[in-house]
């Protein structure tokens, strides 16, 4: 079949649409239509050039994707034509030891991705063109392992279940999972982008009694105050630490999220911590600026204040 696509093949060039062909879905794999998309700065790296890919072949960017299931594959038993599906980048196969030790976000078993020896999902004039994450939703439709989708309810806008894929998962997984928010801790959220914003809303969800969020603009702050913010720090005008350390009595923050993706900027979000405690990374950072905490597209990291860039551990993107 014939969709149109947005494909990247050169960075620091704009994406162009062309027209590509995609494959049936085989054995467990799902075809979809594409009906929203997030544009997520994992996206943006690839075009700037700080991203892993070789751009030999060009790529269909975007992985925030949902849509409607139009085709399932012959093994398929869990989705059916019709279904409302999130894209997930972090699919699994349900049998490694990764997803048999309960972390089937760093799955190993490869299974939600075609073999080398099968046609590729995208190609055009029969050479392939792989996918971002494995998903690749600036596309008319995705072709998808079914563990690699989530079935949502009917009513709910497909525009908004996209932001799930990504900066909504990194963030409520970094305050709810990573980080191991308890109810009644105090938490500081630098960055207030989609995934800023989805850590704050995390960390209300997980009861947080003290909501700090800090960014450069208000509009940023007045949003954040919106989903659970309880005090906000334009740090255009205040110093991000010591205004940290002002509303919490000096003690600093249990939890300091770093939400900017950008590891150089990385330090206030360490600093407003007590001593000797973690601070957690939340979203994805360039190559030219990750060394050590992004390899591999971090989703969320855990950093030790005695060296900022050090990895703890790390939740890794399936690709
Ligand atoms: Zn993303
Ligand atoms: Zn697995």
């Amino acid at each position: 079949m014939e969709i149109r696509a947005a494909v990247c093949r050169a960075t620091h060039v704009p994406v162009g649409i062309e027209s590509i062909d995609i494959d049936r879905p085989l054995g467990r794999e799902v075809l979809v239509r594409t009906v929203a998309t997030g544009v997520c700065h994992s996206d943006l790296h690839v075009v700037d050039g700080d991203g892993r890919f070789a751009l030999d072949r060009g790529i269909v960017l975007g992985h925030e994707g949902a849509g409607i299931v139009e085709a399932v594959g012959d093994q398929v038993t869990g989705i059916r034509p019709g279904d409302h599906v999130v894209a997930c980048l972090s699919g699994f196969c349900g049998s490694c030891a990764q997803c048999l030790s309960g972390h089937p976000n760093v799955c190993v078993g490869g299974a939600v991705a075609r073999g080398e020896s099968a046609p590729p999902r995208l190609s055009k004039k029969g050479q392939g063109i792989p996918s971002f994450a494995g998903i690749g939703s600036y596309a008319e439709r995705m072709l998808l392992h079914e563990n690699s989708v989530v079935k949502i309810d009917d009513d709910l806008p497909l525009d908004r279940a996209a932001l799930v894929g990504c900066g909504v998962l990194t963030g409520v997984g970094a305050a709810l999972r990573s980080a191991g928010l308890e109810a009644g801790q105090t938490v500081a959220v630098f960055g207030c982008g989609g995934v800023g914003l989805s850590i704050v809303q995390g960390a209300r969800i997980g009861g947080a009694r003290q909501i700090i969020a800090l960014d450069r603009f208000d509009g940023k702050l007045e949003m954040a105050r919106r989903v659970g913010a309880t005090h906000v720090v334009n740090t255009s005008n205040d110093d991000p630490v010591e205004a940290v350390r002002a509303l919490t009595g000096r003690a600093g923050v249990d939890h300091a999220f770093e939400a900017v993706g950008n590891t150089t900027r990385s330090a206030p979000s360490v600093a407003c911590r007590p001593p000797a405690w973690a601070a957690t990374a939340s979203a994805s950072t360039s190559r030219g600026t990750s060394t050590s905490i992004a390899r591999g597209g971090s989703c969320s990291t855990r950093w030790s204040p005695a060296a900022a860039a050090s990895t703890i551990s790390t939740r890794r993107f399936a690709r």
